[in-house]
């Protein structure tokens, strides 16, 4: 079917998100239909998608479940408010939240992307303490190339440089664990042998400012958007450990390890350790609509409710927390990804995945490879004095052949849903083969 695709004439107004603009707008790419594993180009063609969306179409695309819970719920009621009012279906989406979280996790407060989950977290760990009388934990530590959306929380608690210099000032007191991406893990498949230690860090940050200073670590458990970077083997337990000592709450950033990626409900469940909040999105609803949440335990909630019960615990929420069509969605993409058993299947496809990913390993401009669950990543060497430009022009090949990826600096990610098959696998990767070893 060739459909119409609109002129450049037709692109002025949008400001496009993290695009370059006029390059794009000189030759779009317009996507105009999904199903499944495939997106339609406005010029007809199939595209496989490597990518689930950007890390959220995990069940795939145009789920009848969720398509009909969407609909349903806007002819019955669009929205209600989200302060002082309810509806019953955030509630019944919390309690299958929790019950999905690792044992302990009991509270969901939502927001409506991973950034804003990332914004709550953080301002709940500050008020936390200080319901708790501990008002001077207020610094904040993430950790060098982490994600944790684009708001000014988290691109300070972020270690993404071209994120945050554009800016301004970023939150004062923050500081930054060092990232976990070391030279003598370069080829791991799955989780690496060496760099627990790096988790020691949090112990030199409490020597230097005080335990009683920090209110949390945030970080993602396996950093996506920066490259795909997996916990060393015991990292996490140890930054677990850490924390527990000195008092300082865990924040799992699980905004892209969510709903099954890894082959589990959370990250948390598939490395075994139990944060004290979990931020979420994406997945969520399957991508379809925004939404994210925050995830606590019942030790952080009840320090909230302490004073007199018809005054306000926590200031803050939005207009969209919680949103009818939204969580109608969320509760629809819970069903589906149960139904279907999604976070068994990507365990269970997982190996293959590992094989094909490291299969490109002798593939031209190869310098690492890494994958986790239904999560794979391709380093490129970068064109000397042209960074990006080697993993940007992959990306344009493989989409011109019908595959989509996604790059970050020069590195090739791919997280395709949790419903591919072998031979989509296959000709993801075959195809991503040929398209590195066409590349100058
Ligand atoms: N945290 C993590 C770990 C993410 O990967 C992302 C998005 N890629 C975000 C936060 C931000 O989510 P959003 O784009 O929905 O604001």
């Amino acid at each position: 079917m060739a459909l119409d695709r609109p002129t450049p004439n037709d692109l002025r107004a949008f400001w496009m998100p993290f695009t370059a603009n006029r390059q794009f707008k000189q030759a779009p790419r317009m996507l105009v239909e999904a199903d499944g594993m495939f997106y339609t180009t406005s010029d007809g063609r199939q595209v496989l998608d490597g990518t689930a969306g950007l890390w959220c179409c995990n069940a795939g695309h145009k789920r009848p479940r969720i398509v009909e819970a969407i609909q349903k719920q806007a002819s019955e009621m669009d929205y209600a408010p989200a302060f002082q009012m309810g509806h019953p279906k955030a509630f019944e989406l919390a309690n299958k939240l929790v019950d999905l979280a690792p044992e302990g996790i009991d509270h969901a407060f939502f927001t409506n992307s991973g950034s804003e989950s990332v914004e709550t977290a953080l301002k709940i760990a500050i008020a936390y303490h200080r319901a708790k009388g501990d008002a001077g934990r207020t610094r904040l530590i993430g950790r060098e190339r982490g994600y944790h959306g684009v708001n000014f929380g988290g691109i300070s608690v972020g270690g993404i440089v071209n994120n945050r210099r554009h800016f301004g000032a970023m939150l004062a007191g923050v500081d930054h664990l060092p990232h976990t991406h070391i030279p003598e893990n370069q080829w791991t498949k799955g989780q690496p042998e060496h760099g627990a230690y790096l988790a020691d860090d949090l112990e030199r940050m409490v020597a230097l400012h005080g335990a009683d200073t920090i209110a949390a670590v945030i970080v993602e458990p396996v950093a996506g958007s920066t490259g795909v970077l997996i916990p060393p083997k015991g990292y996490l337990q140890r930054l677990r450990e850490i924390a527990t000592k000195h008092g300082i709450l865990l924040i799992f950033d699980e905004v892209i390890t969510g709903f099954g990626r890894l082959g589990s409900p959370f990250g948390a469940q598939h490395f075994d350790v139990m944060p004290d909040m979990i931020t979420c999105a994406k997945g969520l609803t399957n991508g379809v609509i925004p939404m994210g949440a925050v995830l606590t335990t019942a030790a952080i909630h009840d320090a909230f409710m302490q004073g007199p019960e018809h005054l306000i615990e926590l200031f803050h929420g939005y207009t969209y927390s919680g949103n009818p069509i939204a969580s109608a969605a969320a509760l629809a993409t819970l069903e589906t990804y149960r139904e279907d058993a999604l976070f068994e299947r990507c365990a269970e496809i997982a190996p293959y995945w590992e094989e094909a990913v490291h299969s490109l390993k002798d593939h031209r401009h190869v310098i690492d490879i890494r994958n986790m669950g239904l999560i794979g990543a391709v380093e490129l060497e970068p064109i000397a004095g042209a960074p990006t430009q080697r993993a940007f022009a992959a990306f344009l090949k493989a989409y011109e052949k019908g595959v989509l990826i996604r790059t970050t600096g020069d590195i090739i990610a791919m997280s395709p849903p949790l419903i591919i098959e072998k031979a989509q696998i296959d000709q993801l990767i075959g195809t991503l083969g040929e398209v590195l070893d066409s590349l100058d």
